[in-house]
């Protein structure tokens, strides 16, 4: 122990390390050092410590598909490349049929997992995503179901005039496990306000978050970021998901998203993210984040050598392989919508980690170590 301290010779780091190694929440001043620092060496020793000690040498990945059911939406974010009016050309809205046929398709490749969002459509009423649900249990009953950001539920309570809470209930009951943790983009009011002002608030998102997590549900949250937002706040972004996950324990994952800007109404301005940028907002985050046990780099984001050096920066999960993901791809992700599960192993044993397939629960398949 001292001599992981005695390694860190940079100060406000050093600072840093000796809280870490005493379980002292670090505090918003250190994150924001953390975000700016050059010394991405040392805070990458720090945010290393915490990986092993959380998850020792294992690196998670998943085998999934991604089912993005409409690209109809009425809130139409400027932030967004996916979503249409119902008019539009290019509009769809997959039947019960296509979507089976899709699932089966994936399922004859051997997913364990199918990640569903879409956008928020005026004329779907809930029993459209009970039979939908439904019938992808039927497919596969063991298929690990991740569904709808908080942004849906909430459109979902309001359209149907339920509960939330009902909501909830409903669709757990028809097979949804876990849910992905989309929608939360920077809980900034005033960068929320340009880039999704249609979209729920903030605290809204969390509220939704901690509703799912007192009904059992473990959820991600997400961050997006390098569009306008500034580094104080992506601070306190992280530390309102600090806050509830001290209250409910439900985030299972943390995984920020860099903002692609192509085809959307916000040009960013901002050049992509560099390396030095990446690994200051993971390692940070992975640090300031003690409490939420998982730090998801998708390799769709950030590429894939990124996603892989990460591993070394706090990270444990590098996502998974994602087939017909459509979302980010629309914005002009330069990777392909899937990579080979073997490829993904491949990138892991290559930062001398143990690979291990999970689904987005956690819960381990082949492979595991423990
Ligand atoms: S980001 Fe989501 S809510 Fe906003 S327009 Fe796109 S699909 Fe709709």
């Amino acid at each position: 122990m001292t001599e992981f301290i005695n390694s860190i010779h940079n100060k406000p780091l050093r600072a840093i390390a000796e809280k870490v190694v005493q379980d002292i929440p670090v505090s918003e001043a250190d994150a924001l050092y953390m975000l700016t620092t050059n010394d991405i060496l040392e805070l990458g020793l720090i945010s290393h410590y915490l990986r092993i000690r959380l998850h020792k040498n294992i690196g998670f990945y998943g085998v999934n598909m991604n089912l993005n059911y409409t690209n109809i939406c009425e809130l139409r974010c400027p932030l967004c490349a996916f979503s249409r009016d119902e008019k539009d050309e290019d509009a769809y809205l997959l039947s019960h049929d296509e979507t089976e046929a899709k699932v089966k398709e994936a399922v004859s490749f051997g997913i364990d997992e199918v990640h569903i969002v879409g956008g928020l459509h005026p004329q779907l009423k809930i029993e459209y995503f009970e039979e939908m649900l439904r019938r992808i249990k039927q497919i596969k009953p063991d298929i690990f179901i991740v569904g709808f950001t908080a942004v849906e539920y909430d459109y979902f309570a309001k359209i149907n005039n339920i509960p939330l809470e009902e909501v909830f209930r409903r669709l757990m009951d028809a097979g949804v496990g876990a849910l992905p943790g989309g929608g939360a983009e920077i809980f900034s009011h005033k960068v929320r306000k340009v880039i999704a002002p249609k979209k729920i608030s903030g605290k809204r998102w969390l509220e939704v978050m901690r509703t799912a997590h007192s009904l059992g549900l473990k959820t991600n949250a997400t961050l997006l970021h390098n569009h306008i937002e500034d580094t104080e706040d992506i601070v306190d972004h992280l530390s309102k998901i600090r806050s509830l996950q001290d209250e409910t324990r439900g985030f299972k994952s943390f995984v920020p998203l860099t903002y692609h800007d192509a085809n959307t109404d916000i040009r960013a301005k901002r050049a992509s993210t560099t390396g030095y940028g990446d690994i200051r907002l993971y390692a940070a985050s992975r640090i300031f984040l003690h409490n939420v046990p998982h730090l998801k780099a998708l390799w769709m984001y950030v590429g894939e050598k990124m996603a892989q050096t990460l591993l070394r920066f706090g990270v444990d999960d590098i996502g998974a392989t994602y087939h017909y993901e459509k979302v980010v791809h629309s914005a002009g992700a330069p990777t392909p919508d899937y990579g080979s599960e073997s490829h993904l192993r491949r990138l892991i044993e290559h930062a001398q980690l143990k690979p291990v397939r999970t689904t987005a629960n956690y819960d381990l398949l082949a492979g595991c170590a423990a």
